[in-house]
């Protein structure tokens, strides 16, 4: 059984460097209780299996925990071409002292060649990790062969380089951010001004003044817009009902009564369709969110440009933030920037509301279901109450915002160009 071999030639592996755990045997041994037998046969495996050399010691706080965020932010954490690295040694050095891991790197990203794994002594692998010994020696091994030599050891060490990375990353981040923070605030807060918003609002707000009843109508619409219309349908079950109620009438007829039916003609199976009522699609409303949101997007846009605005100010004030306090930070922002892209949106659906096609549409529904008298001739919806006509005109569109600050600061505060990468 091939699973089986592989599974111990791993536990041989991870026990040699000394790292097999409790759990892992417990593990295996529940994954095989169907073989029942395997498991004292692993168990006596493992213990033969026992290094000759002791497991390496303790792990030391690493160099990267040491790091203050001035240091961090000038360090290189990649490495572009690892082997061309001084002292690069292609086997692992006789010693008891774990390594550094000092470079990350992935050559799919850069050289373009996988580099030669230590570990599995050629070339086998594009990403990796230098790590590198007290003396300066250095081994380069693949992402997952550091663990296969130095368990959980090296676990901790690639934890503690990739916070270390991580923590530098957020550092830039946040650098890069407050550099473009106040020319992100003034367009954020120039945005709202754009006549686009003016004119969403004054016309949301005419459309409810001059035709009520039926912008009342659409904002109490199912929110998929869809308009149905009365129609009638042919009723098969009634007709058959129909059907059986005269079969049953004709076989409970003496022959005389049936013969008196005859002479007059009516004897025959009742004939016509009969109808019922029921509702068909009309039409989908275009840009429904128009007639149904009660916030126009200009307000929710001045809500949210004081929110960054706090959270910017909040960001330049942080002393010696946590990483997780900068994690939170850059998802709230994404967020933010991704709501003022939906809230400027929102002006696309007026467009689409207003289009004469649409408004021709939801016209049609409205006489029939609403009341007669209401009227579009392309750019005006008329509606006579009461002798008064009440009239709404279509807006000339104006326009649309230039928002594309918002996704130039997303690439500002989200990238990072300078990754670390030695070149
Ligand atoms: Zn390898």
């Amino acid at each position: 059984m091939s699973g089986y071999q592989k599974l111990d030639d791993d536990d041989a592996v991870k026990h040699r460097s000394g790292q097999i755990g409790r759990t892992t045997i417990l593990g295996k041994n529940k994954k095989r209780s169907n073989s029942g037998h395997r498991w004292p046969i692993t168990l006596m495996e493992v213990q033969l299996l026992r290094p000759h050399q002791s497991a390496p010691g303790p792990t030391k706080v690493g160099r990267w925990g040491k790091l203050s965020d001035s240091e961090l932010l000038e360090v290189d954490f990649l490495s572009k071409d690892p082997s061309s690295l001084p002292n690069v040694l292609l086997e692992i050095p006789q010693t008891e002292a774990l390594p550094e891991v000092e470079f990350a790197y992935d050559t799919s990203q850069t050289i373009g060649v996988k580099v030669r794994c230590v570990h599995c002594r050629y070339e086998n692998h594009n990403r990796g990790f230098v790590l590198q010994f007290e003396n300066g020696d250095r081994v380069l091994v693949g992402g997952t062969c550091g663990k296969k030599r130095y368990g959980a050891d090296f676990q901790t060490l690639e934890r503690d380089f990739e916070a270390a990375r991580q923590r530098a990353s957020y550092l830039k981040r946040r650098n890069q951010t407050l550099a473009h923070a106040a020319t992100f605030r003034s367009a954020l807060e120039q945005l709202p001004l754009h006549p686009a918003f003016v004119s969403y609002k004054k016309t949301k707000r005419e459309f409810s003044r001059s035709v009520t009843a039926l912008a009342r109508a659409l904002h109490d619409l199912p929110s998929d817009g869809q308009l149905y219309l009365p129609t009638k349908v042919r009723d098969f079950e009634a007709e058959n009902r129909r059907y059986e109620r005269w079969e049953r009438q004709m076989g409970s007829l003496t022959k005389t009564e049936m013969a008196t039916l005859q002479r007059g003609g009516k004897h025959l199976p009742p004939r016509g369709h009969i109808f019922r009522d029921s509702e068909e699609p009309h039409w989908k409303v275009k840009g429904i969110d128009f007639f149904q949101s009660t916030h126009s997007p200009d307000g929710e846009l001045s809500s949210i440009s004081q929110r960054a605005g706090s959270a910017l100010a909040n960001l330049a004030q942080m002393q010696n933030p946590k990483t997780f306090e900068l994690r939170q930070f850059f998802q709230a922002m994404n967020d933010l920037l991704n709501v003022i892209e939906r809230q400027t949106l929102r002006l696309n659906e007026m467009s689409s509301a207003l289009e004469a096609a649409n408004v021709a549409k939801i016209v049609e529904w409205a006489q029939k279901r609403l009341d007669k008298s209401y009227s579009f001739d392309g750019l005006v919806i008329r509606h006579t109450s009461d002798g008064a006509v009440a009239e709404f005109r279509v807006p000339n569109t104006i326009g649309f915002p230039d928002y594309s600050f918002v996704s130039d600061f997303r690439d500002q505060m989200n990238e990072v160009r300078n990754d670390g990468v030695r070149s």
